[in-house]
């Protein structure tokens, strides 16, 4: 322990000490979460106010969207606007005025900070507001940061969906909110369920596009898909919206308390629920059946990336048998992830933030089966003889739901597998 590691109860329900670590990190900045927010939201322009390294990092990031008419970019700040020397503002307005010329389909330009538009102080709200009354009614220009000295990679989405709030429609309805972007047929699967228990006005934050967005007012309630969320929660609950807390729909179990915690909030029958439930649970048991054996008593080490790892290593340690050692996370958000906290049994080490080289030791140390981290650390470690999973895949592949808790579960046994086949 040193002066950048101390351990602090979690307080409230759960007692549970977590370390906290504020040292060198390992983790990709914000900036990544435009390569899944520019699929979901189909209107969409990302004009990242950025250096060279921000072009590159999105461009290697999403090299397979090459061919395509990207909707994101990068307005290059050069020296001399580093330098104070250029006015960046001006030049800004010229390269939107470009690109919405070029781009009569953008209907939502979203400006995104950088690291080195934070540097230079550049102020994007200011120039989100003037761009959205040159441009208004046909543009919505809003502006977030992604830069790598305020966020870590999944809270980018968490500070884009932030600065929709504000926009979205007022209304005296009551309606249910699903908050998170998913792959639109995870997203699918999920509203199609709650409709089923009968809840007929479900809503999705992003919406596809700028029509889909959802109303809010005070009869709404809502419910995370994603545990990064806390800045677009406390956005909601400022509207008047309600949450719905529940542990995260990972897993046959997590999907099921996910759905059982608004069953409840609506008063939805036990019949109904078992009605509407029963068919999915059973082909997720059916599925994870077959895998469990694989993975049941193996030991699994999270370094901290995504702020999934809490509710993954419920699924992992409950639905699959793993043993957990150390779950890091960047951020922990209690009043997010207590539903999943409360539900680890044998509980490891939870760790917030990181000093890289603290956390290496501890894992050499404890030799997992799994290290699941960032690519920059899985090739030192697989060289060392661990066995690594990429963080990054578990945000880019669909895992939420019934239908997807075999594949969750099949991410862990994967590179399981090739071990033994190396090993043989
Ligand atoms: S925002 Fe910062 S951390 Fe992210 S790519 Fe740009 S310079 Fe690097």
């Amino acid at each position: 322990m040193n002066e950048h590691s101390k351990i602090e109860n979690m307080g409230g329900c759960s007692e549970i000490p977590v370390l906290k670590e504020r040292g060198q990190r390992e983790v990709f900045c914000g900036l990544t979460g435009i390569i899944w927010l520019h699929r979901k939201i189909q209107d969409a322009f990302f004009l990242v106010v950025g250096s060279r390294t921000c072009a590159h990092l999105l461009q290697s990031a999403a090299g397979v969207m090459i061919f395509a008419e990207p909707r994101f970019g990068t307005a290059i700040l050069e020296e001399k606007d580093l330098a104070g020397m250029a006015d960046a503002h001006e030049e800004l307005d010229r390269e939107v005025a470009n690109l919405l010329e070029r781009r009569p389909d953008i209907k939502q330009l979203f400006l995104v900070g950088s690291c080195p538009s934070e540097v230079i102080k550049l102020d994007l709200s200011n120039a989100a507001e003037r761009l959205s009354k040159i441009y208004f009614p046909k543009v919505k220009v809003l502006n977030f940061s992604g830069s790598g000295i305020e966020t870590t990679f999944t809270q980018g989405e968490d500070a884009c969906l932030a600065s929709l709030v504000p926009t979205l429609k007022e209304t005296d309805e009551e309606n249910l909110i699903l908050v998170g972007s998913l792959p639109d047929i995870v997203e699918d699967q999920l509203v199609e369920l709650i409709k089923e228990l009968g809840i007929k006005e479900v809503a999705v934050l992003p919406g596809r596009d700028r029509e889909t967005m959802p109303s809010i007012g005070k009869k709404s309630k809502f419910i995370l898909v994603q545990p990064f969320l806390t800045d677009t929660t406390e956005a909601l609950e400022k509207r008047g919206a309600s949450r719905i807390n529940a542990p995260f729909p990972f897993g046959e179990e997590g999907t099921t308390l996910w759905l059982r915690s608004i069953k409840e909030n609506y008063g939805i029958s036990d019949d109904k629920f078992e009605i509407v439930t029963s068919a999915p649970r059973k082909r997720a048991q059916l599925g994870l059946k077959k895998l469990r054996t694989s993975l049941q008593g193996k030991t699994i080490f999270f370094f901290p990336d995504s702020q999934l790892e809490i509710p993954l290593a419920r699924f992992l340690s409950r639905e699959c048998g793993m043993k957990l050692i150390e779950v890091g996370s960047p951020y922990i958000n209690r009043s997010l992830v207590d539903k999943d906290l409360e539900l680890i049994e044998d509980m490891p080490v939870i760790s917030e933030g990181q000093d890289v080289d603290l956390q290496l030791d501890r894992c050499r140390e404890s030799n997992p089966d799994i290290t699941v981290c960032g690519l920059g650390l899985a090739n030192p470690l697989e060289a060392e003889g661990l066995t690594t999973k990429w963080a990054i895949e578990l945000v880019f592949t669909p895992i939420h739901g019934y239908e997807q808790a075999q594949d969750l579960a099949e991410l862990f046994v994967r590179p399981l597998k090739r071990k033994e086949a190396l090993l043989i």
